[in-house]
């Protein structure tokens, strides 16, 4: 399959070879930068605005200034959509706090680096969509929220890189990971999801959850649906007795999971991740498909 992936980088669509990043960049040095995952349908991106306003929370957290409108950033978008040979596929966009001297101060660094690039993803083959993946609860744990508050979304991955090494290991898809108190926190991209008794839990961001956006889109569609659902501290044996389980996230959409640590679920696919995917991606037809209603 020929490569697709395209790049824009500091205000214009470029070619890989010019797509080129300093090896002074803080982003490199000192994983300095935060960025976010957006997919897009029918050539036009889910849940845009909501994106582009945790990117400006993660920026003002980390007290780097976005060097583009969010109006600049949305026509990029627009750009490398429409240059891109299909009609689905994945974007990252990131921010770096750019090129200065060696040394954690960031001062020097005076013009971050806004970098999007448009890819084909296919987070798990599909046939396991269909079946349900397996995952391990990982002995890497989640950064502690009192360290590094997750809802930055920073541009260091090695915790949930190292769980994911895990999972791979273990003959698993993905792993779940605990945070200090042995809490789940979530997958090593995604949100997590559980039904016990017809009750619909995920665990709070306190316990070291990213406010995803999927995760908040399944909450919405759960209380749209009657499907009684709560935010709740979940512990691995929340997980190991549960009817159903799923991941949510951008890149994942949704993900049935069939067994936890070798546990296999009662229901995989379950009845109630059947009806809130098929509504999930009812949403995003009627958000992305050109004929807005027309489903
Ligand atoms: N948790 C982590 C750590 C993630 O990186 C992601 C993906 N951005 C998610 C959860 C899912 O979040 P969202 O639905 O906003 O993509």
């Amino acid at each position: 399959m020929p490569d697709s992936t395209l790049y824009w980088l500091n205000g214009r669509l470029r070619p890989e070879q010019e797509a080129v990043i300093p090896v002074m960049d803080h982003g490199l040095l000192y994983g300095d930068g935060v960025f976010e995952g957006i997919r897009f349908y029918h050539r036009r991106p889910f849940r845009l605005a909501a994106h582009l306003q945790r990117l400006a929370d993660s920026c003002a957290a980390i007290r780097l200034t976005l060097p583009y409108t969010r109006e600049k950033l949305a026509e990029a978008v627009d750009e490398i959509i429409g240059a891109f040979p299909e009609e689905n596929g994945y974007l990252r966009l990131m921010v770096t706090r750019g090129t200065g001297p060696m040394g954690l101060d960031p001062a020097g660094c005076t013009r971050p680096n806004a970098i999007l690039i448009a890819a084909r993803l296919e987070m798990v083959h599909p046939e396991l969509r269909q079946e349900g993946v397996r995952l391990i609860i990982a002995a890497t744990r989640r950064l502690p929220a009192d360290g590094l508050d997750p809802r930055i979304k920073s541009l260091n991955y090695l915790n949930p890189i190292l769980a994911r090494m895990e999972a791979t290991r273990a003959g698993a898809q993905e792993a779940v990971l605990l945070n200090g108190q042995g809490r789940v926190a979530e997958g090593s991209a995604e949100n997590l999801f559980i039904v016990r008794d017809g009750l619909l839990a995920t665990p709070r961001p306190v316990d070291g959850a990213l406010a995803g956006i999927t995760r908040g889109i399944i909450l919405a569609l759960a209380a749209a649906l009657n499907v009684p659902a709560r935010e709740v501290p979940l512990t691995p044996y929340d997980l190991y007795t549960a009817d159903e389980c799923f991941l949510t996230g951008t890149g994942a959409e949704l993900i049935p999971v069939r067994e936890v640590d070798g546990r296999p679920l009662r229901h995989c696919p379950g009845p109630i991740f059947s009806t809130l995917a098929r509504a999930f991606h009812e949403q995003v037809e009627r958000e992305t498909h050109p004929e807005g209603q027309a489903t």
